[in-house]
């Protein structure tokens, strides 16, 4: 067992990525936090009961521990922009996504501290993340990594207007073949309860853009969904299974049909 992520093996193709699922501050760091911080709103919360499903599939599903304000999975190490010209939240962020500070003082976040947390949290995980990607590959000679993603419908400091419910993004097509996107979107054609767009204004974070490899018949897509779909969007963020038993069969067809494509085209 890791400190670091939660990890269940499954048997397909498949792997699910949740990179901010956790909510987790080290103790050591929370006394330089802001009381906005601990409650690390900015989780996608609750995303491993809504993928439940996963595991009658024969997923393997990997999920972060700590928190994103400790150090963001989805970012590059070297915290570039992965959308150049807008409002960055970055590798180890100072603001929640609302503009809240997340330190008493910022300057405790030093170069050297910025390199312990990704020697500590961001490389085991992105390890574990490749260990798994390349045992699947080499099992069923084809994967699927599904990056599962959620986030506050409304963020004005991030974007405008409220978001679309489901947002696919394949970093403009280069993460997966293009067939397996058309099978999601098959999916969301025939959806009339929510909105949606396919590379709008996410296209994937770093983890669909790094290791979706189509030509290496590994393949990414990132799901990033609004909250407002399956829970509360303010504290204490309740799950609501009365919105969550609407939205999974939506998930479920999305990630089955990726999956059936993805196992497919191994034929
Ligand atoms: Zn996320």
């Amino acid at each position: 067992m890791s400190d670091i992520y939660h990890f269940s093996r499954g048997t397909a193709p498949l792997l699910i990525s949740i990179p901010h699922l956790g909510s987790q501050i080290p103790e050591a760091q929370q006394p330089q936090m802001t009381s906005v911080a601990l409650q690390s709103g900015d989780t996608d919360w609750h995303l491993d009961t809504l993928y439940q499903f996963a595991q009658a599939l024969g997923a393997s599903v990997l999920g972060a521990r700590y928190s994103r304000y400790v150090v963001d999975l989805n970012r590059p190490p070297n915290d570039e922009s992965l959308y150049p010209g807008q409002t960055k939240t970055g590798l180890c962020p100072t603001q929640a996504f609302r503009g809240d500070a997340l330190y008493q003082n910022e300057a405790v976040l030093t170069d050297a501290e910025r390199a312990q947390r990704l020697e500590a949290y961001w490389k085991p995980y992105h390890a574990k993340l490749r260990e798994e990607l390349d045992r699947i590959k080499a099992e069923h000679g084809t994967v699927l990594l599904w990056e599962a993603h959620s986030i506050a419908s409304v963020l004005p400091r991030l974007f405008e207007g409220k978001l679309p419910d489901l947002n696919i993004g394949t970093s403009d097509g280069a993460s997966c073949a293009p067939d397996i996107l058309a099978a999601v979107q098959g999916r969301l054609d025939a959806c009339t309860d929510y909105t949606w767009a396919v590379n709008g204004r996410f296209k994937g974070g770093y983890i669909t853009r790094h290791y979706g490899a189509p030509a290496d018949n590994v393949h990414a897509i990132q799901l990033e969904m609004c909250q407002s779909t399956y829970m509360d969007e303010t504290y204490p963020y309740g799950y609501r299974p009365d919105l969550a038993g609407k939205v999974i069969p939506v998930v479920e067809g999305m990630v089955t049909a990726a999956l059936r494509q993805t196992t497919a085209r191994q034929r």
